[in-house]
């Protein structure tokens, strides 16, 4: 009985569910996968940069050497553009893995970790798997609920989870709230503010984390290549804090964690100005497309800040799932974030949005 033999926080815990992927889908249905639409996982719809492309060949044949467990070039230009000291940065194989480093670094069995109800699902799964406790602290209009996440905080709380931008809900919390929540969380708790979507914001509400480190010694802002970069496939995320802190963190790093062809990739894209510019602006036009047909098809959904439309299908949104699978479209329900009448639908170009609306309409009309 390998269950029972499983660590106490594996036991009963259930594995994260990525999207479906378009082979499998394609196979099932018969169908060219490229005739299979998947918006499913927040991913970048453009493709990679050509920069990218470059660096990626060129790095090629290097891989059969260990990748540069110190990420020395990609340190020196992101610290750079951050405008931020080298060893303030932690590397991650995605940023789910820097997610995971400080939970481990911070918090022992029986320490709480707090975190929002609909929050990012990857929270509850390493709060338990290093078997911590789940300290999930309910939301307000499907947003996180600072205040209350504040006064949740206890003697044993080590870590605070906030998703900013928040996945699966789209929502955002404005710079003063931020600002005002990590003037009330003690310096012995650590703050990761997850800012995953955060090339997306804009507007003078809100506000990346990096320039309130030097105020909040406790901060950590981790970050991803997977999203407007376009890199989700490569695997490269990274968290910033204080020297101190990323020291500790470090300690509980594989060696060779972020691997060689997303450094060169990571390194390349950042250069690549105009490729952001324009993920940022398809994504916009994007949100705007999907909004607007959800409109028009009479169906509410939680007006979002990130790359994803949370959608209110009215009724149990596996069933509407599954009649979208049947139509090539692939997206993602999210009943195991508290949410089972909401389909997460990703923007992708132009075509694809189309095709998400018409099978919508076909399916629920
Ligand atoms: N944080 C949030 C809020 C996310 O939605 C995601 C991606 N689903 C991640 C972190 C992790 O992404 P990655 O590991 O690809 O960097």
């Amino acid at each position: 009985d390998y269950e029972a033999l499983a660590a106490r926080g594996v036991q009963g815990l259930q594995p994260y569910q990525p999207g479906k992927p378009v082979d499998e889908l394609a196979r099932e249905l018969g169908l060219d996968p490229a005739r299979i639409v998947k918006l499913a996982s927040n991913e970048n719809p453009l493709g990679p940069s050509d920069r990218v492309t470059a660096a990626v060949e060129k790095a090629l044949p290097e891989v059969t050497r260990y990748p540069d467990g110190a990420a020395y070039t990609l340190r020196q230009t992101l610290a750079e553009r951050l405008n931020v000291a080298p060893e303030m940065l932690t590397f991650g194989n995605g940023s789910n893995d820097v997610l995971e480093l400080v939970a481990r670094a911070f918090a022992e069995p029986g320490a709480e970790i707090v975190y929002s109800e609909h929050a990012f699902a990857v929270y509850p799964i390493v709060i338990q798997a290093i078997g911590a406790d789940h300290v999930k602290v309910p939301a307000v209009n499907w947003g996180h609920d600072l205040d209350a996440m504040a006064a949740a905080i206890t003697e044993r709380t080590r870590v605070v989870f906030v998703a900013n931008p928040n996945n699966p809900t789209g929502t955002v919390v404005e710079k003063d709230a931020v600002y005002r929540f990590l003037q009330r969380v003690p310096e012995n708790v650590i703050v990761v503010l997850d800012e995953a979507y955060c090339e997306y914001l804009q507007g003078p509400q809100y506000a990346d984390g990096v320039q309130w480190l030097s105020e909040f010694p406790n901060l950590v802002v981790s970050r991803t290549f997977s999203k407007a970069w376009g890199l989700a496939g490569l695997r490269m995320g990274y968290g910033i804090s204080s020297p101190e802190i990323a020291d500790v963190i470090n300690r509980v790093r594989q060696p060779f964690n972020a691997n060689a062809l997303a450094q060169a990739a990571a390194t390349a894209v950042l250069d690549d100005q105009a490729y952001i510019d324009r993920a940022i602006e398809v994504n916009r036009a994007g949100l705007e497309q999907l909004a607007g047909g959800f409109d028009r098809l009479g169906l509410d959904y939680i007006p979002s800040a990130a790359n994803f439309i949370a959608l209110d299908t009215g009724t149990d949104a596996n069933e509407v799932n599954d009649a979208l699978l049947r139509e090539g479209v692939i997206v993602r329900p999210v009943g195991a974030y508290g949410m089972p009448r909401h389909l997460r639908v990703s923007v992708g170009l132009e075509h694809e949005n189309r095709r998400c609306l018409e099978a919508l309409e076909k399916v629920l009309g």
